[in-house]
């Protein structure tokens, strides 16, 4: 394999990430204007306000100069027009979705999905919203399944499970031909490494909680994309539903924004060195992450992204779970739970709510674990990863 280390993070992104516009203190960060209303200076500014000719704050549930410096900042990353900043990724994903579907629509969620998303795919049936859920990153497979009355084809790639990639130009060539609106997941990536709309992807949807946020403590969503794409998720399922962001998380994600070049930066030569580790231990069946895909998925991989993080899914050449039990607790700088993209390790089994057997005839993997590597040094991952497997 090669373990390319490839730093493209572009200059000007760097400096989105780190330089502010000026603020009225000439504070080096933007202050936290943690205040839920703005007032008016006089009533015919009140009046025109209504009348659309004047613009000002008016609340939080709308516009807050905190989160207008955010999202600001995620538009310019991701070359979108306009974002919306959100409470939580769900918040940011459900919104995207019912911001453009209706009673009637069908929509194809493609390649494996975070799964949550699809639990509120179940529930938006309530409201005869139906869905197909391909678990495969096979396109023909795609085509087959659009119906006349599919809408939107809703896509991860990578995959935050199985670390799958997907052609998005030919996605988006398929969403094209059958005029359906295409959203992706772009969390794995980041807007450093993937710019999903500059390929013609109409929707992007992050989980700022993973990498953006970096440190494990704050969580929120984005949605970026044109404006016109933007009016009904930003009349309806922003502002109606109401899971904006607080001003102060807006800053934490300010925050978090200034280190993410850096962290990402640091996590890919950590991150290959890890992948190779893996790769080369007889106790490893597969490794899934960029820098182990075969050829043709590398191919497809750098002709959309230009680098890749620190999320690694890996199959054990286990039987049981008691073996999976010795791992995972036999790990030391690793911390078992879910969420990941923060300075910390973590390590979790996606499958192991049903018995070995049962799962593996769901075709799921029940040897297959995943961790995000944090901010501690390679060799330490390294011997932490050695001396746990070696327990199985
Ligand atoms: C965590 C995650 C989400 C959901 O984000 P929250 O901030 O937890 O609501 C969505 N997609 C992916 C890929 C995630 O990992």
């Amino acid at each position: 394999m090669t373990t390319h280390y490839k730093s493209l993070i572009s200059a000007q992104d760097k400096e989105i990430c780190l330089i502010d516009e000026g603020n009225s203190y000439n504070a080096i960060t933007p202050p936290i204007v943690q205040s839920s209303l703005f007032s008016f200076k006089c009533f015919e500014d009140y009046r025109n306000y209504h009348l659309h000719k004047h613009q000002q704050y008016v609340y939080t549930r709308g516009n807050n100069p905190t989160t207008n410096v955010l999202e600001d900042k995620l538009a310019r990353l991701e070359q979108g027009e306009t974002c919306r900043v959100f409470a939580s990724g769900m918040a940011a994903i459900s919104a995207a979705i019912i911001g453009h579907l209706k009673t009637g629509d069908h929509i194809i969620f493609f390649n494996t999905i975070y799964a949550p998303t699809m639990i509120y795919a179940g529930f938006l049936e309530r409201f005869g919203i139906t869905h197909s859920y391909l678990r495969t990153n096979n396109l023909d497979e795609l085509s087959s399944a659009i119906r006349s009355n599919t809408k939107m084809i809703y896509v991860e790639s990578p995959g935050s499970l199985d670390i799958q990639v997907v052609d998005l130009r030919k996605l988006v060539k398929i969403a094209h031909e059958h005029n359906l609106l295409s959203v992706i997941d772009n969390t794995f990536a980041t807007p450093l490494y993937q710019k999903p709309l500059t390929l013609g992807v109409d929707i992007v949807v992050h989980s700022c909680t993973k990498y953006i946020g970096g440190h494990a403590d704050v969580m929120a969503g984005a949605v970026i994309t044109s404006r016109k794409l933007m009016h009904d998720i930003d009349i309806y399922a922003f502002k109606l539903h109401g899971a904006v962001l607080s001003p102060h998380d807006s800053f934490l994600l300010i925050r978090g924004l200034r280190t993410m070049p850096a962290r990402l930066e640091a996590l890919q030569l950590l991150t290959a060195k890890v992948v190779e580790f893996l790769l080369n231990h007889p106790r490893v069946l597969k490794v899934n992450h960029p820098l182990a895909y075969n050829e043709e998925e590398k191919a497809i991989y750098w002709s959309q992204a230009n680098g890749y993080t620190g999320l690694i899914s890996f199959e054990l050449d286990i039987s049981d779970y008691t073996a999976l039990a010795r791992f995972i607790d036999g790990l030391i700088t690793f911390h078992l739970g879910f969420s990941w993209g923060g300075y910390e390790n973590l390590v979790m089994a996606p499958y192991v709510a049903d018995d070995y057997e049962k799962i593996q005839v769901k075709g799921l993997k029940p040897n297959l674990v995943r961790i995000s590597l944090g901010l501690l040094d390679s060799e330490t991952i390294i011997n932490d990863l050695e001396q746990a497997l070696a327990k199985i």
